[in-house]
C-alpha cells in the first residue's frame, strides 16, 4: 500500500503575507492527517519564512524548480544546496510550464534529478502530453519518452527516493480533468516501465501523482484507481479550503 501524498504548487502566485495566511489555515485545517504526505511549494521568495510556519508540523516544504550547479556564476538560479538550506526536503523538476516556456529537455531534467538526490531533495518528476499529442494518438510514446530520458542512469535505490507526477498539459489549469480512466491508463503505462527500467519492486514502490485541474470533488474518484498515489494540484492549492478539501479526500 502506497502512502498517498498530495502536493500543492503555488507557481508564480501569493504576496509573502498570503503565502503566509495560506499555510497557517492549512497547518489548522490538516493536522490531524497522519495517514498521507502533504506538501507545500510556494515561491523561492517565500521559501524559508514558510519553512518557519510549518516547523514541527505535518507539512513539507517544496521548491518548483533548481539549477543543476552548487554555487558560481550562474546570476538568478537556485541551487540544490540552498533548497536544501532553505527548509526543503521536494523539488519540483520539469514541470510542462518550465518545457513549455523554459524549454528544458529531458535530458536537463534528469541531471536536475540526479542533483537533487545527490542533496537529498525529493524529486517530483513531471511527465505528461499535450492535446496536440493525444489527438495524434502519441500519449503512450511522449510519456515513454520523457520517462526514459527523466531516469535515465538513476539506481534503483535513487529511483525509490522518487515521486512521479502524470500531469496532461491540456488538463493543466484548464478545468478539464482527465477522466479517471484516461489518468489510470497513463499511470499504469508509468508503472510498466518502471518494471522494465528498473525493477518490479521499484515499480510498486513508486508514488505517481496525477495533475491537472484537481478539486476537491474529482479527487476521490482518481484516488480510486490502483495506480494513482496522490496528486500534485496548482490552482486549488492556493485556498485553504480546496487544499484542505483535497489532501481530506477520504475524511
Ligand atoms: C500544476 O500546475 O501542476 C497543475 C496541475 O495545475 P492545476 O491544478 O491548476 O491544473
Amino acid at each position: 500500500m502506497r502512502r498517498p501524498i498530495l502536493a500543492g504548487n503555488w507557481k508564480m502566485n501569493t504576496s509573502l503575507k498570503e503565502a503566509v495566511e495560506l499555510v497557517t489555515g492549512l497547518k489548522r485545517e490538516l493536522a490531524g492527517v497522519t495517514d498521507a504526505d502533504i506538501v507545500v511549494c510556494p515561491p523561492f521568495t517565500h521559501l524559508t519564512t514558510i519553512r518557519d510556519v510549518v516547523a514541527g508540523s505535518n507539512i513539507a516544504l517544496g521548491a518548483q524548480n533548481m539549477y543543476i550547479a552548487e554555487e558560481g556564476a550562474f546570476t538568478g538560479e537556485i541551487s540544490p544546496k540552498m533548497l536544501k538550506d532553505s527548509g526543503c526536503t521536494y523539488v519540483i523538476l520539469g514541470h510542462s510550464e518550465r518545457r513549455q516556456y523554459f524549454n528544458e529537455s529531458d535530458e536537463f531534467i534528469n541531471t536536475k534529478a540526479k542533483k537533487a538526490l545527490e542533496h537529498g531533495l525529493t524529486p517530483i518528476i513531471c511527465v505528461g502530453e499535450t492535446l496536440d499529442q493525444r489527438e495524434q494518438g502519441i500519449t503512450g510514446k511522449i510519456v515513454t519518452t520523457q520517462i526514459k530520458g527523466c531516469l535515465a542512469g538513476l539506481s534503483e535505490s535513487d529511483m525509490l527516493k522518487c515521486v512521479i507526477a502524470y500531469e496532461p498539459v491540456w488538463a493543466i489549469g484548464t478545468g478539464k480533468t482527465a477522466s479517471n480512466a484516461q489518468a489510470q491508463e497513463v499511470h499504469a503505462l508509468i508503472r510498466s516501465l518502471l518494471t522494465e527500467l528498473f525493477s518490479e519492486t521499484v515499480a510498486q514502490k513508486i508514488r505517481i501523482q496525477y495533475g491537472g485541474s484537481v478539486k476537491p470533488d474529482n479527487i476521490a474518484g482518481l484516488m480510486q484507481e490502483k495506480d494513482i498515489d496522490g496528486a500534485l494540484v496548482g490552482g486549488a492549492s492556493l485556498k485553504v479550503s480546496s487544499f484542505a478539501g483535497i489532501v481530506l479526500f477520504n475524511k
